[in-house]
């Protein structure tokens, strides 16, 4: 049997004691026992997404509850605005067009962030705008956007503001509450170290608003539903009963550690990382100025083919990275994650792996430089 080690944003590593917890016998969930693990976990929650709005717990995958947000914000005919740097703010676009509302699409140069000026010049020539979507850590690209300055543009506005904090939730600062975040998407399978298979939205008092009034078609997602529940302590249909349960166990992990020190443990994999890249002679894919401590998109030489880079690296070797999504990046970059439980070992780990796979290709550097970088970086 072969190990794997997922170095992957999405899905991630699973500790043994949230494996375990996985593999409880399943309780029924109209019992007050399940009662108190959505109790607890909707608390934990609430100080990982640092709010006291609802959540509530969808059983999908992240995406799932992004079309929430979208089909109970707004209805057909109403305006948005999206933010595109990359695949995932493609994917608020596409949401928008299915629910029949017109999306002001802002495209931003792939790898770098959108200028919350920009944001502010569109919201400022059109009153009608509902909503503003965006990415807290695009995880095609490896950027992070300003959520904070872009809250400050939106606060004045009718509009809400939507992030998908799906790959940076637990992993890099969102402070919901103080930076006045109306609705934030997050799921099971990146920071949170659990399988895929639940999303999570909270939801501003401004949001709740919006979401009674919306006209778009909506049953399964429908927040109304959820909230309604929500107050009995209680989901509308059967949820994902095994990985709430399990959700407990990270979350009491999460806040044992506390997230500070998490996004500090998290900044020094990435710094590793990329000082890793670099004496590798290969160059970070995001604009510095804004990249993300979620992950590291290292780009390739030319010569390399990263899709070979990843499948050796994988079906060899058993360790997974990710490769490029899309025209731009498909078979130039990999991207490394620094999320959840990966470690400094673990990185150690899939550096040198990436290594022995460059040096099996050709591409010329010293071996060991990378790992050397990195250690340095760990030992400081
Ligand atoms: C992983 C991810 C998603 C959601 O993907 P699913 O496959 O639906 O879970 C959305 N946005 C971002 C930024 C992500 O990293």
């Amino acid at each position: 049997m072969k190990k794997n080690l997922l170095l992957t944003p999405g899905p991630t590593q699973i500790p043994p004691e949230i494996c375990a917890a996985l593999g409880r016998p399943i309780i029924h969930h109209r019992t007050p026992q399940f009662q108190e693990n959505l109790k607890e976990a909707v608390e934990g929650l609430q100080y990982v997404f640092q709010t006291h709005n609802d959540i509530y717990l969808l059983a999908s995958s992240g995406t799932g509850g992004m079309e929430a947000a979208v089909s109970n914000l707004l209805s057909p005919g109403d305006k948005a605005i999206t933010v595109e740097g990359g695949k995932f703010g493609e994917r608020w676009t596409e949401l928008c067009r299915s629910y029949g509302v017109e999306p002001h699409v802002l495209k931003v140069e792939w790898g770098k962030a959108v200028s919350p000026k920009q944001v502010q010049k569109i919201l400022d020539a059109d009153k009608d705008i509902e909503a503003v979507f965006i990415t807290l850590c695009e995880t095609s690209t490896g950027v992070t956007t300003d959520v904070e300055a872009v809250a400050k543009v939106v606060g004045g506005t009718k509009a809400v503001l939507v992030v998908d904090a799906i790959s940076g939730i637990g992993v890099t600062d969102l402070q919901t509450d103080n930076w006045g975040v109306d609705v934030v998407v997050a799921a099971s399978h990146k920071g949170l170290m659990l399988p895929p298979g639940l999303a999570f939205v909270s939801v501003s008092k401004k949001a709740l608003a919006l979401i009674e009034q919306s006209k778009s078609p909506r049953y399964y997602f429908d927040l109304r539903k959820a909230k309604k529940a929500m107050e009995k302590i209680d989901t509308p249909f059967t949820p994902a009963i095994g990985i709430v349960i399990a959700l407990n166990e990270s979350l009491r992990h999460i806040k044992q550690t506390g997230l500070e020190s998490l996004f500090a443990r998290y900044e020094r994999l990435a710094m590793a990382t990329r000082a890793a890249a670099k004496a590798l002679g290969l160059s970070l894919y995001p604009d510095e100025s804004c990249i993300s401590n979620a992950l590291t998109t290292i780009r390739l030489s030319s010569s390399i083919d990263g899709e070979k880079v990843v499948k050796r690296m994988r079906d060899t070797y058993g360790i997974s990275v990710a490769g490029g999504q899309g025209e731009e990046l498909k078979g130039k970059v990999i991207r490394i994650a620094h999320m959840g439980c990966i470690d400094e070992y673990d990185i150690l780990t899939g550096l040198s792996c990436l290594e022995k796979v460059l040096q099996e290709m050709k591409y010329p550097f010293t071996l060991g430089a990378g790992v050397c970088a990195a250690q340095r970086v760990f030992n400081e």
